[in-house]
């Protein structure tokens, strides 16, 4: 579960771009929009080298759908889709041709979980014997408040610059004081408003993150955001940055936003046997379970538990 966690918390920073925006320019029903970008926020688990490469990625957005490609490196798909309350996510080059099928259920757990995280992260400096003044330090160095809840503010600077041909006005995100987003916006790009749905479904903010963004006024197209991964008494940071070169209104195709022909579902549950010797059945829960040698078994049914643990007391 610990390994699973890591892609997923990645593909937030892939919905950062499009998806963060506060301009009302909505897209016709029978239109859908094509995105190309660079970014290093990458749909596989971020390495040091890959976290500062920058790659293509070609984003297709279309009413509940949302579609992301890796153009270059490993090249990885992921199509989100708020009807099925779901993603799918495969490498076009699987010789096995399989792809993960995550429920929304999951990025609601691992929210819980991220947020318990970073509790436990901050109630183990507070009550360590570490000084106050250290203590304090330590937690703001995480951007974290000492004092009490996380205090998100977000605000535009007089700064104004041409990205990619869009003329943009640059926010800056603030969580406790420090800077953890910086974004480039333009007025009058598509910026289709129930796109805003996409990061929530995924649970890619807070909710005092999401008032702030939600302030945020035209659609970024440069932007760089600060993310941060606890794991018990330290963090990890990460920087994401996305940079969009063009954006197209084309007429809708459903094609992008489906599974591709003839491939198969990955199934979840690593496929896992019954270890009483004389069964054949699969696991589907880990409840009957024996503990010998210090090696844990599994059973497909309480009765084969009874008679594997006979089993291992007629070995000894
Ligand atoms: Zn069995």
């Amino acid at each position: 579960m610990k390994r699973d966690f890591f892609p997923y918390f990645a593909l937030y920073f892939l919905l950062f771009s499009p998806l963060l925006q506060a301009q009302d320019v909505a897209l016709p029903a029978d239109k859908m929009l094509v995105i190309h970008q660079l970014s290093n926020g990458l749909l596989q688990a971020q390495t040091k080298q890959s976290a500062t490469r920058m790659i293509r990625q070609r984003l297709y957005i279309a009413k509940d759908r949302l579609r992301i490609e890796s153009m270059e490196g490993q090249r990885t798909v992921v199509i989100v889709r708020l009807d099925k309350r779901l993603l799918w996510k495969w490498n076009p080059q699987n010789p096995k041709k399989e792809y993960e099928e995550v429920p929304f259920s999951k990025f609601e757990r691992e929210y819980k979980r991220r947020l318990r995280r970073k509790a436990s992260f901050k109630q183990r400096i507070l009550t360590s014997a570490l000084p106050k003044r250290r203590k304090v330090e330590i937690l703001q160095q995480a951007y974290l408040n000492p004092f009490g809840p996380d205090l998100v503010s977000v605000g535009k600077s007089s700064q104004k610059k041409e990205i990619s041909g869009f003329p943009c006005e640059e926010w800056i995100v603030e969580r406790n004081g420090f800077e953890v987003a910086r974004l480039w916006t333009t007025k009058g790009a598509y910026s289709p408003s129930y796109l805003f749905r996409f990061y929530k479904a995924l649970k890619a903010f807070t909710p005092e993150e999401e008032r702030a963004i939600e302030k945020i006024e035209g659609f970024p197209i440069l932007l760089r955001i600060r993310l941060q991964y606890f794991i018990g008494a330290s963090y990890k940071v990460f920087d994401i940055y996305a940079h969009i070169q063009n954006i197209e209104q084309r007429p809708l195709e459903l094609y992008p936003f489906r599974l591709p022909p003839g491939w198969k579902k990955k199934s979840t549950n690593a496929v896992l046997k019954c270890a009483y010797p004389k069964c054949k059945n699969l696991v589907k829960v880990k409840k009957f379970r024996v503990i010998h040698h210090g090696k844990v078994y599994y059973c497909c049914k309480q009765q084969h538990q009874i008679k594997l643990m006979i089993l291992f007391a007629k070995q000894r």
